[in-house]
């Protein structure tokens, strides 16, 4: 994920331009190439922290809407599993089949886009997959996480960035597959949100949800998007996710109220901070979107985009918690867009 620079947002004109004075982004280091590390080496370092007990439990999904925090992160240890994943590696083509896998055993209509990114290293593969859940109208409530991790740094997993909103968006499309609600679901796994090089120059990021917005507008279909939910390293321990402020306000404003609703005030807390991520793309084309993350406490303990990014960095408890405020977030939009 994405890059620290605060936005302005003028008059609800996104400025979609990179290199906006006074950023740092940390992950651009880019003296490694997308695959220095090994897939066994980081299998091997996984497998350890995969083997401690985390320090928190999810609650029993009786008590988050049946979202179920421990299956979500089981997700989570799996993606971790494969090892380094940026976009065209061996990693990410064995987490594709696995999300792919997983997406057809819970019954989703699943498409996949192959495009290809042109990144400042060349033309690279990548890999969009939509699971999709039936609607009885014409609406589509769109579910938006990357799979892809930072490849420019050695061992880099992203446990928390980005396995931890893949695995809730996976216990999502368990969850909703085959049940046919008012507005269709659309949980779309995004690749290439990440830079391949450094995020400030060439347009070098967000390639998949670039690729997923143009091709919807293609299609017809981003017409159809009553409202998008980006969620973004969200399973941290002492989770906060502040109000993005690039987000479209009245999403805010029922996620946000949705939360504490539901007793999560300290999680989804007041104040506000702007990131560039993958909802840019949609919110430059005029959908209303939202962005959960938590970048600040991430970068607290400095393992953002770090090898330090482990398994034992997400905690079952705040994926429960996210997954429960998406589910029941999805739940009033079906309301709202009857
Ligand atoms: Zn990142």
């Amino acid at each position: 994920m994405p890059n620290t620079c605060r936005r302005f947002v003028f008059a609800g004109v996104l400025i979609a331009a990179i290199g906006v004075a006074a950023c740092s982004h940390d992950g651009s280091r880019s003296e490694a190439s997308a695959s220095a590390a090994t897939t066994s080496q980081a299998s091997a370092s996984q497998n350890s922290a995969a083997a401690a007990k985390p320090a928190e439990s999810a609650p029993p999904a009786s008590q988050t809407g049946g979202f179920d925090g421990a299956k979500a992160y089981d997700q989570v240890a799996k993606i971790v599993s494969f090892g380094p994943r940026p976009p065209g590696s061996e990693g990410i083509h064995h987490v594709q089949d696995y999300i792919h896998g997983q997406l057809q055993s819970f019954g989703c209509t699943v498409d996949e886009d192959d495009f290809h990114a042109s990144t400042p290293t060349g033309s690279i593969a990548m890999k969009n997959i939509i699971a999709k859940t039936p609607g009885t109208g014409q609406g589509i409530i769109l579910l938006l996480t990357h799979y892809d991790s930072l490849g420019s740094v050695p061992n880099f997993v992203g446990a928390e960035d980005s396995a931890s909103s893949t695995g809730v968006m996976l216990e999502m499309a368990r969850l909703l597959c085959g049940k046919k609600q008012a507005n269709a679901v659309w949980i779309a796994f995004l690749d290439g949100e990440e830079a391949i090089i450094d995020w400030d120059k060439d347009n070098d990021h967000t390639y998949g949800s670039r690729e997923l917005s143009a091709s919807l507008a293609v299609s017809g279909d981003l017409k159809r998007v009553k409202a998008a939910i980006l969620a973004d390293m969200i399973g941290q321990y002492g989770l906060e996710i502040p109000r993005e402020s690039n987000s479209t306000r009245w999403l805010v404003d029922l996620i946000w109220k949705t939360a504490a609703h539901l007793g999560y005030q300290n999680i989804f807390v007041s104040r506000e901070a702007g990131y560039s991520d993958d909802h840019e793309p949609f919110l430059a084309r005029g959908v209303p979107t939202v962005d959960l993350i938590d970048y600040d406490g991430y970068q607290q303990p400095k393992y953002w985009h770090t090898a330090e990014d482990t398994l034992d960095k997400v905690s079952p408890r705040s994926i429960a918690i996210v997954g429960h405020v998406i589910l029941e977030s999805v739940a009033e939009l079906q309301k709202k867009f009857h």
